[in-house]
């Protein structure tokens, strides 16, 4: 007979699965069910999983601690971004200015899952599991469209942005050079993320682009599709070679109105996308998710001893920590996007103003920095 379960996590993404991992960690009993990744709403024939993700040196520790972040190639070190607005706007970052070793690390996501999966499968208190089992405390990590969170009535307060972001790989005819690039346009962004390790010249892209380009640019030929990047990108690597298929994922703002609950049947906690979305601009969605899965884990490995893991103090305690974190990222994600989506020859030359104020504030993008560096 199996032994009862302490907590089961309902969802085996990088959430879910490096919360397992820390629960296990702390000698708790965990049920996880997986299964396959979520599909993008929309991808081209054979384009296989083009997510590479921006991580910050926060969730870095987390990993290392885990034992489970991926080698040098897998995980390009950026040190230097390079931010163009739509007007000469322009702002730098350099991890020698701020004294890192690097800004954020590009991370190749199948390599993270393929050793996710590995720790997962070699942690004795994990129980793979095929459907959820009875449990002192679920948790439900299923991502943004989450079954289980309707399922249990949690309200979602969800606002779609205009545009999608479609994902690709690309080969580039000159090195990244460790820089991660980004253009704002016309209420559209590209970003450039290195990949391939330090001498690579294969970067992922994230073009956010309203909806009604979508499908045509999933459809362009390759040739065409590099094109427009090429012209979007100022041909600043050079010529452009598309060497992956092209996936799409509308974008949202979302927010569980309640993150946790105590009812009778037994008690729950939302974490990662399952409980906010926020606008991947900044890369910000999965750190805020593993965040909320250290906090989580740290809470509830240091309760006191006569309190139970459904407590409700306890699980409050989680919610307060991690929602103002949540709903700062989420407005300034928000406030950037529509700034750069509004027309009209004022607002760009404001925007584009304020971007060079910004690179000449000295404190204050050092303070925003570091912020988005999760230090
Ligand atoms: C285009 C784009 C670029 C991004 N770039 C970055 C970035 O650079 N940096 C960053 O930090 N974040 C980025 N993000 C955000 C990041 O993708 C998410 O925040 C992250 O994937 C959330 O992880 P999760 O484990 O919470 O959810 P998910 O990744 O959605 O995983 C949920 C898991 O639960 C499973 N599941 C679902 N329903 C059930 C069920 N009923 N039972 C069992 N299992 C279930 C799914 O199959 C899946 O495996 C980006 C997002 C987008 C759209």
């Amino acid at each position: 007979m199996t032994q009862a379960l302490d907590i089961c996590i309902r969802g085996g993404g990088i959430v879910g699965s490096t919360l397992a991992l820390l629960l296990a960690r702390g000698r708790l009993r965990v049920g996880l069910v997986a299964r396959a990744a979520a599909a993008p709403e929309r991808d081209t024939p054979a384009s296989g999983d083009v997510r590479a993700y921006a991580l910050n040196a926060k969730s870095r520790a987390l990993f290392e601690s885990l034992r489970c972040w991926p080698d040098a190639q897998h995980a390009t070190e950026v040190l230097a971004m390079q931010v163009k607005g739509d007007d000469g706007g322009m702002v730098n970052f350099s991890a020698s200015e701020l004294k890192v070793p690097g800004l954020t690390w590009i991370v190749d996501v199948p390599a993270l899952e393929t050793r996710l999966a590995e720790a997962v499968r070699f942690q004795a208190e994990i129980e793979r599991l095929d459907a959820p089992q009875p449990a002192a405390l679920t948790v439900i990590c299923e991502g943004r469209a989450s079954s289980t969170r309707s399922e249990f009535g949690i309200d979602f307060d969800v606002t779609p942005y205009p545009q999608t972001a479609i994902a690709a790989r690309l080969q580039c005819e000159k090195p990244h050079g460790q820089t991660a690039f980004q253009w704002f346009s016309q209420g559209e962004i590209l970003a450039f993320l290195p990949l391939d390790g330090p001498q690579g010249n294969s970067v992922g892209i994230v073009w956010s682009v309203q909806k009604t380009r979508v499908e045509a640019l999933l459809s362009a030929s390759a040739n065409d599709f590099c094109q427009q990047l090429e012209l979007a990108s100022e041909g600043h690597l050079g010529k452009l070679k598309l060497i992956s298929g092209r996936s799409a994922w509308p974008l949202q703002s979302a927010q569980a109105k309640r993150w946790i609950g105590t009812p009778a049947g037994g008690a729950w906690v939302l974490a990662g996308d399952a409980a906010h979305n926020v606008h991947p601009l900044a890369g910000q969605g999965l750190n805020l998710g593993l965040s909320d899965a250290a906090a989580l884990a740290a809470i509830l490995g240091q309760r006191e001893y006569w309190r139970k893991l459904d407590d409700e103090r306890l699980l409050r305690r989680y919610e307060r920590s991690r929602k103002a974190e949540v709903l700062l990222m989420d407005a300034t994600m928000d406030g950037l996007q529509g700034l750069f989506s509004r027309g009209g020859a004022g607002w760009q030359a404001a925007r584009n103003w304020g971007m060079i104020g910004f690179e000449h504030s000295g404190p204050i993008k050092q303070w925003v920095a570091r912020r988005a560096m999760g230090s």
